[in-house]
């Protein structure tokens, strides 16, 4: 079992695994450390022949905040870690170390859990914002509380969308554009009517809503659910999902660049930054939340 600091990890059935994300205090803001702590417990649960459905979920009020600093809450570094992906040189200077940073920690990463071909389930409350959407798009199926919602405000930064770009897949391309451009909260409700949630439940009933599904699932053979899984992945890969989303990675590396041109800082960094991205910490109106 590996030792994890920002998840917790249990059974719920010898077949069922919770893996919940454990920094409410910050929301479970996804910095180095929770990105290594999630790929481990994903693997574990994968490579549990007895596990056949993993959840995905999160401590305190909200299911997530986006990414955090790029620094590790335990102090890890992008030399502590081997890479999942196939970039490198993580810490050379100008794009080459940002793109190689956002190709591993984000878009290799999101694409691997992706592809882990053991169902996931994303139990969502509260606000989910920009990377939590990732996190919640890479699970096969997203149950959502009734006062759960989305946000992805990168535009504002002046970012097509967060790295694992999805949105015109999830909400299909008009609530996509809307939600990018205006970077508004979208309820659990209207992303449930567009085909981004799966269902839409009271949040005292969230856990149990979920634990019943995953139960229902692990009920059927385990190879017969790993090829579905296949079989939907691959089909949205035809569709031109994996396409576009490196297509678009290109253009979302173009854009931090841009700005790092103009002002000599990281997108997130320092005075200057859009209004309310002065730091990479949660937006107020998330933290001030109880
Ligand atoms: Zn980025």
């Amino acid at each position: 079992m590996p030792e994890y600091h920002t998840v917790l990890y249990d059974h719920v059935t010898p077949e069922i695994v919770r893996v919940a994300m454990n920094r409410p205090e910050v929301r479970n803001a996804q910095d180095l450390q929770l990105t290594r702590d999630l790929n481990d417990a994903f693997d574990h649960a994968n490579q549990d022949d007895n596990v056949k459905v993993i959840i995905l979920s999160g401590e305190g009020p909200h299911f997530n905040s986006g990414h955090g600093s790029g620094k590790s809450s335990t102090n890890l570094g992008y030399d502590d870690v081997r890479p999942v992906g196939t970039w490198a040189n993580f810490n050379a200077e100008g794009a080459e170390g940002a793109m190689a940073r956002e190709e591993e920690i984000f878009l290799q990463m999101c694409r691997r859990w992706r592809n882990l071909p053991k169902p996931m389930i994303a139990e969502v409350h509260g606000k989910t914002i920009a990377g939590g959407l990732m996190l919640a798009w890479v699970c096969d199926i997203i149950i959502a509380s009734d006062d759960a919602e989305f946000r992805d405000l990168v535009v504002g930064w002046g970012i097509p969308g967060v790295e694992y770009f999805a949105h015109p897949w999830e909400f299909g391309h008009r609530l996509a554009r809307q939600m990018l451009y205006t970077g508004d909260w979208v309820s659990a409700q209207r992303c449930y009517e567009a085909g981004m949630v799966n269902e839409v439940v009271p949040r005292d009933e969230l856990r149990d809503y979920v634990e019943t599904m995953a139960k229902n699932i692990a009920e059927k053979p385990s190879f017969g659910l790993k090829i579905t899984k296949e079989a939907i992945n691959q089909t949205q890969d035809h569709q031109g999902l994996w396409t576009a989303q490196q297509a678009v990675f290109m253009m979302h590396t173009l854009a931090h660049t841009h700005w790092r041109e103009l002002t000599g800082r990281g997108t997130y960094d320092g005075p200057g930054a859009p209004p309310h991205m002065g730091s990479r910490r949660p937006p107020e109106e998330v933290t001030a939340s109880s």
